[in-house]
């Protein structure tokens, strides 16, 4: 049996349609490649995860030189260094007074505990979340997940989750002719969600800063100026996502800085370990004090080797200064993407990012935005055959997403830009 069928007998994975037929052996840089030796240009880096390049030596060293050291003790029986040194290095590098971290496993892991601790500081236990917004695979992680997609079959979810409208310019029901007037009017609706939805006993308002699998959604900045002096108002945490957008991935070290943002309580994961396993969630002290002795453990949660791993990844990132490079590199994308010909098949309806994190969202035509989901598959697929891979994202399932290792080269982008032209092309 090859690896591909027995993924089908031994695998229990609900995304078998969706899987590409791609058996990755090695990673190397921007590149995965096949047993047999076919390369690909990844595009994806496994969903935002490998910032710092497919097989970092310098990440791959420092997680060696641990294991032989120790692989496990249970960071929360025996004070683990690495992790200790993480924790320190979380605080300096996160904005605000965030402070303390809890480290877990993966980014779910990371979300739950924030929503724990954000009832435990603020004694209270509603939540708003927005539409759109994905937050992970867990019961309460999907309670706050915007999208009946990700949803589906796993009800009924945790009460006490209010939804209000993301703040998504393109198909935004508030739409205005200036996007900063959409911004402004989906913040100010929060008012309304508090007021109409909740009983008043909102512990935290949880949010991407840029949205990651709702399809690259980026919040002007009104959003934020005109949504923190209502939560400052309702004595209402805030809980920064930045399991997807962290770690150099928008342009900065967290996309939270775009926009001045100083959470409560941050959680982060992907990005964090260069492909490690390892999440977090990082809190000012005295909502991190809130947990009382013995509220919160896990296992595996803050592996020293993962922690070293991480160490080397954030000391990768600041000495080459990623977070420049991708904001440099996606703006020269995004233009670029702009100038896509849909040949009158397929249209570009809008290209939205910051750094490298982008989305480019395709419709049947302009003037009606009718969403172009399973021609966004194809093109993905199509992609695939010239052997560039891409991510697919929004609630549509019509955006193309593009968020390849930050240590992708200028001539690597120009191919995927071409790959992605030659795609619409052979649609
Ligand atoms: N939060 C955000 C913003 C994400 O994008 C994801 C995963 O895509 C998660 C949470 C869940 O992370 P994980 O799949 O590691 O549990």
């Amino acid at each position: 049996m090859n690896t591909v069928e027995k993924y089908r007998k031994y695998v229990n994975t609900s995304f078998l349609k969706a899987m590409e037929p791609v058996v990755v052996e090695r990673g190397r840089g921007s590149s995965y490649v096949e047993p047999d030796g076919t390369e690909y240009l990844d595009a994806f880096s496994g969903i935002s995860v490998v910032n710092c390049g497919h097989g970092n030596r310098e990440v791959l060293e420092a997680a060696k030189a641990q294991m032989e050291k120790l692989v496990h003790c249970c960071s929360y029986v025996y004070h683990n260094i690495p992790m200790a040194d993480l924790a320190e290095k979380l605080a300096q590098i996160t904005p605000g007074r965030l402070q303390k971290t809890f480290f877990g496993n993966g980014g779910a892991e990371a979300v739950e505990g924030a929503l724990r601790l954000a009832k435990q500081y603020t004694g209270k236990y509603e939540f708003i979340a927005l539409t759109h917004s994905f937050h992970g695979r867990s019961l309460a992680t999907l309670s706050v997940t915007g999208n009946a997609g990700r949803k589906k079959g796993g009800g009924p979810y945790i009460p006490g989750v209010a939804f209000a409208p993301a703040p998504y310019h393109y198909r935004s029901p508030f739409a205005q002719k200036d996007p900063k007037m959409t911004a402004s009017l989906c913040a100010r609706y929060v008012e309304e969600v508090i007021g109409t939805q909740t009983s008043s006993r909102v512990a935290a308002f949880i949010i991407e800063p840029v949205m990651g699998e709702g399809g690259i959604i980026v919040p002007e900045p009104e959003y934020f100026e005109e949504l923190l002096p209502i939560l400052k108002k309702h004595g209402i945490a805030l809980i920064a996502d930045e399991v997807q957008s962290g770690f150099c991935r928008t342009g900065r070290m967290f996309a939270s800085e775009h926009y001045g943002l100083e959470p409560e309580i941050m959680a982060v994961a992907k990005g964090i370990a260069n492909g490690f396993p390892l999440s977090g969630f990082i809190a000012v002290e005295e909502v991190a004090d809130s947990f009382t002795p013995g509220d919160h453990l896990s296992t595996f949660g803050g592996n020293p080797v993962s922690c070293a791993a991480a160490l080397a990844s954030i000391a990768f990132m600041e000495r080459e200064k990623l977070a420049e490079k991708a904001a440099v590199k996606g703006e020269r994308v995004m233009e670029r993407l702009r100038g896509l010909n849909g040949r009158g098949k397929i249209e570009v309806g809008e290209v939205r990012g910051r750094g490298l994190m982008i989305g480019v969202e395709f419709v049947k035509s302009r003037e009606t935005k009718e969403p172009a989901g399973e021609q966004a598959g194809r093109l993905r697929a199509l992609a695939r055959e010239r052997r560039v891979l891409f991510g697919l994202g929004g609630y549509y399932g019509n955006v193309i997403r593009i968020q390849p290792p930050l240590t992708v080269t200028d001539d690597e982008l120009d191919r995927v830009m071409k790959v992605l032209q030659e795609s619409i092309d052979a649609l």
